[in-house]
C-alpha cells in the first residue's frame, strides 16, 4: 500500500510527554481528522492516545523519521477548536501540564476509548410464518414461550430484562437469533443523571413570569449581547431575591433560538437543585437536553452526559466549575451565577479558576459571558471600573419585598450576663420563639471554618494581627507563640488583651451540633430543629429531603453551614440568625473580610423572600467590623469603596496578582531548607514589578504527614512571570521528597 505523506497532524500524546508531536495520517483516516480528534498514535514503544491539536504542523520531520498515528479512536472530535485552544492558554497561565488539563477536560472514560453503554433489544422477525414458530413448539417449548411473549409485543423488548422475567436462558434467545426466528438490535441507554433526586415534589413553573421593568431594561442588554456574537462580559449585579435567574433566563432563550449553546455554572449543583429544577422546568423539552453535570457522577452517567454534548444533543449544560470544559458547539451564552464563590477554584491541578475560565473560554467562543452575584468578588468590580467589563444592576427585590432588618448582636455585652448564652444569645432565642410561635420558619446560620486557633478578646473584639501583613496571628499550642502565616513573623501571645487590659482573652468556636442542641433545649419541645452539615451532604438524597421538608413546614428551624447561605428560596423564612459572624474575620487570609460581608448578605438574603417581612440577628464580638456593618446596611458600594482602598495600599489582588508557591515534605526542616534554598536560587532573576514574600509555614502546616511552607509572589503580569518560574524550576535541584506547586491567583491560602 503506498502511504501518502501529505497529510500531517500535530499531536498531544495524553500520557506522560508533554509537548505535541507530528504525525502522518494512514490513507483510511485522510479527511476525516479535526482538531481535536481522539487518535491512538505510537510513542517511543509504547502506543498512547493523544489530542490532534493543529492540521497544519509548524515541525515536518524527514519522511524517514515520520510516524504514523495508528487509528481514529472516535469519529467525532472529542474537543471543540476553542477548548484546544483553551487548553492550551490554560496550561501556560495556571503553570500546569498540558496533559493535566486535557485530563481535566475530558472524561477518563472517553479518553480510554471506552463507547456509551447500550442495551439489547429483541423483536420476532413478523416475516416469520406462524407455521414455522409452531414447529419449534414441541421440541423446544421455552423457545416457543419466547416467540409467542414477543408476537405480542409492539415495541422491542429489552432483551435482559425479558429472559430474566420468562425464566429463559441466553443461549436459548441467541438460537433464535441464529436462525432469524428473533431480530436483536442495540439501543444507546442514556443514563440521566439525578432525576431522582431533583424529583423533590417541588412545582416548577414551566411559564416565564413578566419581567419587571428593571429584569426587562437588564435581559435586553444581555439579549443584545448574545445577538452581536462578539466576546462581550456582564457583571449582573442584582441584591438578593432581585430575580437574576429570570435575566439569565431570558437570555439563554436568545442564545438557543439562534442556534447556540449554553453554559450555565454554579458554585456546587448540590447546593443549587432548585436552580438546576428551575433550568429543567423552562428548557427541557425531555430530560436530557439539559445536561447535568457535577462532580458525583459515576463514570457511565459522565460518558452519557459527554456524549450528550459531545453529539449535539443537548445544548444546555448546568454545572459546577469542571463543566466550563463540556464539548458545547457554537456556544453563544455563559452564566457564571454567585460568581464570587470561592468554590470555583479548583485546588488541585490544574489549579485553574472556573470563573476566569469561563470568561476566557466565551472569548474565544465570541460569546456573551455573565457574571452574576449580589456581592460581586473584588476582582471583577475592579474588572468593571477599568471597563474591562460592563455591569448590569438589579437593585430592587421581586414584588418591593423588602431586604430584612439587621439586628447586631454584640456578645461582648451578652458575655456579661447570667441570663445569654454564648452561642445564641438571649435577643436571637427570643426571636426565634416568636417564630416558633407563630409557625414562620428561622434559619440558624454557622460558619463551617470553625478554625479557634486565633485569639480574640470577648471584652473588646480585639483580634492579634500581623503588623506586616494585617492578617490575623495563629496560636500554637506547642509553644504558646502567635506566627503569622502570611510572612514568618512571629511573638509570644499576650496574657491579656493588648487593647483593653481584659485577662479573659481567649480562642473559642462551637459546631452546628452543638447549636442543635441547644436550640432544642430553649425552644418548645414541639419545635422541629433539624441540622444540614457536611455528614449529611455525603447522602446524596437526604440533604434535598431536609430542604424539601422545610419547604413544607414540616421543619421549624434549620441549622447549617454556608452550604445553606445561598441560592435558596423558602418564602416562609422570617429569621436568620448568624451565630458566629467574626469567624471569618479571624482566618488568616487577606480576603477575610470580603468573605464575611459576602457570607452576612447572602445568609440575610434567605429571609424575608415571601410576603412577610424579614429579620436577621448577627452576633458578632466585632459588631463595629466594617464588614459587619456594611452588611448590616446592605451597603455594596460603600464596602467596596472601603475595601478596595485596604487592598491598594498592600497591593493585595485584585490590585496585582498573586501566585502562591507550596512545598511540602515530610520532613520539616529539610522542606524549610530548600524552600529557602530556592528563594536564594530565584533571587534577582524575577522581573522588577514581582514581590517575594516568605517562605513561611502555610496555615495548615502539616496536611496528610507532609509539612507544608509557602512564598508568594505579587505581580502584575502572571502570563510575563510563570514563564520564568517555570524555567528557574526546571534549573533548580529540587530535592526528590519535596514537592512544590505553583498556585496562580490563590483562592485558598490554607
Ligand atoms: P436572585 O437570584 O436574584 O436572588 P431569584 O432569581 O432566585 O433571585 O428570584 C427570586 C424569586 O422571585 C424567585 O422565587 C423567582 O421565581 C421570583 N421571580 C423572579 N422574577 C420574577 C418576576 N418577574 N415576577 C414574579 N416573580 C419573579
Ligand atoms: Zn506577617
Ligand atoms: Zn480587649
Amino acid at each position: 500500500m503506498t502511504k501518502p505523506r501529505d497529510e500531517l497532524v500535530e499531536v498531544l500524546p495524553l500520557s506522560g510527554f508533554d509537548q505535541s508531536l507530528t504525525y502522518a495520517v494512514p490513507l483510511p483516516f485522510c479527511g476525516r481528522l479535526a482538531i481535536g480528534s481522539l487518535v491512538r498514535i505510537p510513542l517511543g514503544r509504547r502506543q498512547v492516545m493523544g489530542i490532534v491539536t493543529s492540521l497544519t504542523p509548524k515541525v515536518k520531520p524527514e519522511a524517514s523519521k515520520l510516524k504514523f498515528l495508528i487509528t481514529l479512536a472516535r469519529e467525532e472530535p472529542v474537543l471543540t477548536p476553542d477548548l484546544v485552544s483553551l487548553a492550551g492558554w490554560l496550561a501556560d497561565y495556571y503553570a500546569a501540564k498540558q496533559e493535566s488539563v486535557l485530563e481535566a477536560m475530558i472524561p477518563a472514560a472517553v479518553r480510554d476509548g471506552a463507547k456509551e453503554k447500550t442495551r439489547r433489544l429483541i423483536e420476532i422477525n413478523r416475516e416469520i410464518l406462524e407455521k414455522d414458530a409452531t414447529a419449534l413448539v414441541s421440541r423446544a417449548p421455552k423457545q416457543a414461550e419466547l416467540l409467542s411473549f414477543l408476537r405480542k409485543q409492539r415495541n422491542p423488548a429489552p432483551r435482559e430484562a425479558t429472559l430474566q422475567a420468562l425464566g429463559i436462558g441466553a443461549g436459548a434467545c441467541d438460537g433464535l437469533v441464529e436462525k432469524g426466528l428473533i431480530l436483536e438490535n442495540r439501543e444507546k441507554v442514556n443514563r440521566v443523571a439525578y432525576d431522582d433526586d431533583f424529583a423533590t415534589g417541588e412545582k416548577v413553573a414551566r411559564e416565564a413570569p413578566k419581567l419587571t421593568d428593571e429584569q426587562t431594561t437588564a435581559a435586553e442588554e444581555l439579549r443584545a449581547c448574545v445577538r452581536s456574537k462578539k466576546f462581550a462580559v456582564r457583571l449582573l449585579q442584582g441584591i438578593t431575591g432581585s430575580g437574576k435567574t429570570e435575566v439569565y433566563f431570558a437570555a439563554m432563550e436568545d442564545a438557543l433560538q439562534s442556534g447556540g449553546s449554553v453554559l450555565f455554572l454554579l458554585p456546587e449543583v448540590a447546593l443549587a437543585p432548585q436552580t438546576v429544577a428551575r433550568i429543567r422546568g423552562r428548557f427541557s423539552e425531555d430530560d436530557t437536553e439539559v445536561v447535568v453535570w457535577h462532580s458525583h457522577l459515576s463514570a457511565g452517567e459522565r460518558l452519557d452526559a459527554w456524549s450528550a454534548v459531545a453529539l449535539g444533543r443537548a445544548r444546555i449544560v448546568v454545572g459546577a466549575r469542571s463543566a466550563v470544559f463540556a464539548p458545547l458547539r457554537n456556544l453563544r451564552l455563559v452564566v457564571v451565577d454567585e460568581e464570587h464563590e470561592p468554590a470555583y477554584k479548583q485546588e488541585e491541578t490544574p489549579r485553574y479558576h472556573g470563573r476566569d475560565v469561563a470568561v476566557y473560554r466565551s472569548m474565544l467562543a465570541n460569546a456573551t459571558c455573565v457574571l452574576g452575584s449580589a456581592t460581586p468578588s473584588l476582582e471583577s468590580v475592579r474588572n468593571v471600573r477599568s471597563g474591562k467589563y460592563d455591569k448590569i444592576e438589579l437593585t430592587h427585590r421581586i414584588d418591593g419585598r423588602e431586604l430584612p432588618a439587621v439586628h447586631i448582636v454584640d456578645m461582648r455585652r451578652e458575655a456579661l450576663r447570667r441570663d445569654s448564652s454564648l452561642v445564641l444569645s438571649r435577643p436571637l432565642v427570643e426571636a426565634l420563639r416568636q417564630r416558633c410561635a407563630a409557625r414562620e420558619q428561622s434559619i440558624l446560620f454557622l460558619n463551617r471554618r470553625g478554625f479557634n486557633t486565633t485569639m480574640l478578646c470577648p471584652q473588646c473584639g480585639h483580634v492579634e494581627e500581623c503588623k506586616h501583613c494585617s492578617i490575623s496571628l495563629t496560636f500554637h499550642r506547642t509553644d504558646s507563640r502567635l506566627r503569622c502565616h502570611l510572612c514568618g513573623h512571629q511573638r509570644n501571645a499576650p496574657r491579656v488583651c493588648p487593647s483593653c487590659q481584659s485577662p479573659e482573652i481567649i480562642r473559642k468556636g462551637h459546631g452546628t451540633q452543638r447549636i442543635e442542641d441547644i436550640a432544642r433545649d430553649m425552644l418548645p419541645s414541639n419545635a422541629v430543629v433539624v441540622r444540614i452539615d457536611a455528614d449529611v451532604m455525603t447522602r446524596k438524597n437526604l440533604f434535598r429531603k431536609i430542604l424539601a421538608d422545610f419547604r413544607k413546614g414540616r421543619i421549624d428551624v434549620l441549622v447549617g453551614t454556608q452550604m445553606i447561605a445561598k441560592g435558596l428560596d423558602f418564602p416562609n423564612v422570617t429569621l436568620v440568625g448568624v451565630v458566629d459572624a467574626d469567624l471569618p474575620l479571624r482566618m488568616e487570609d487577606f480576603r477575610a473580610s470580603e468573605r464575611a460581608f459576602q457570607l452576612l448578605v447572602q445568609v440575610a438574603g434567605r429571609a424575608g423572600r415571601g410576603d412577610r417581612a424579614g429579620e436577621v440577628f448577627v452576633q458578632s464580638f466585632a459588631p463595629h467590623a466594617p464588614s459587619i456593618q456594611y452588611a448590616r446596611r446592605s451597603d455594596l458600594e460603600g464596602f467596596l469603596e472601603d475595601e478596595l482602598e485596604q487592598r491598594k495600599e498592600f497591593s493585595y489582588p485584585p490590585y496585582r496578582h498573586l501566585i502562591r508557591h507550596l512545598f511540602r515534605g515530610r520532613n520539616d526542616d529539610k522542606t524549610f531548607f530548600f524552600a529557602e534554598q530556592w528563594v536564594r536560587h530565584i533571587q534577582g532573576k524575577l522581573p522588577s514589578d514581582v514581590e517575594t514574600r516568605g517562605p513561611a509555614p502555610a496555615p495548615i502546616e502539616k496536611m496528610k504527614g507532609r509539612y507544608r511552607f509557602h512564598l508568594w509572589y505579587f505581580t502584575e503580569s502572571v502570563t510575563r512571570l510563570v514563564p520564568i518560574l517555570t524555567k528557574l524550576r526546571e534549573e533548580f535541584p529540587m530535592d526528590k521528597d519535596i514537592i512544590d506547586v505553583l498556585d496562580v491567583d490563590a483562592v485558598s491560602l490554607s
